[in-house]
């Protein structure tokens, strides 16, 4: 189900619980703000998801309300996942779905790093 981005936070979503270590994941990277792990149903070669570790549901949610340091943390975190996975060469697509018509499923940010083969247009067709 597609999740609405101005819906209030909901903390049993699924990535709070890996954040809380209530349930497991592939773990690629954490610091003070962000945790990155593996997509549990990759679509391409490489599929990391990285979160910030603070409670915010969507893109829109995180811009309006995060600190800046939040948010200079998250944004480096994301560049250093996908520099250390050897992916600006080849190069990467990050997307970021927020809210009903992106198909956003989790109610907790996520940007999606894909990679590892040409991704194609940006959308199905
Ligand atoms: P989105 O549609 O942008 O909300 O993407 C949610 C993503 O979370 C999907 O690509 C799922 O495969 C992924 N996902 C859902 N549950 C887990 C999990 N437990 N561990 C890792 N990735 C997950």
């Amino acid at each position: 189900m597609a999740v609405d981005a101005t819906q209030p936070y909901d903390d049993q979503n699924i990535f709070a619980r890996i954040l809380r270590g209530e349930i497991p994941s592939r773990k690629v990277y954490e610091d003070d703000f962000s945790l990155a792990f593996h997509d549990i149903n990759p679509q391409s070669p490489t599929h990391i998801l990285v979160i910030p570790k603070g409670a915010y549901v969507s893109w829109d949610d995180f811009t309006a309300k995060a600190s800046d340091a939040e948010i200079a943390g998250f944004v480096r975190a994301v560049g250093h996942v996908a520099r250390d996975a050897g992916l600006v060469a080849p190069g990467y697509r990050l997307l970021a779905n927020t809210g009903t018509h992106s198909h956003q499923e989790v109610p907790h940010l996520h940007v999606h790093i894909m990679a590892g083969r040409p991704l194609g247009p940006l959308l199905a067709r």
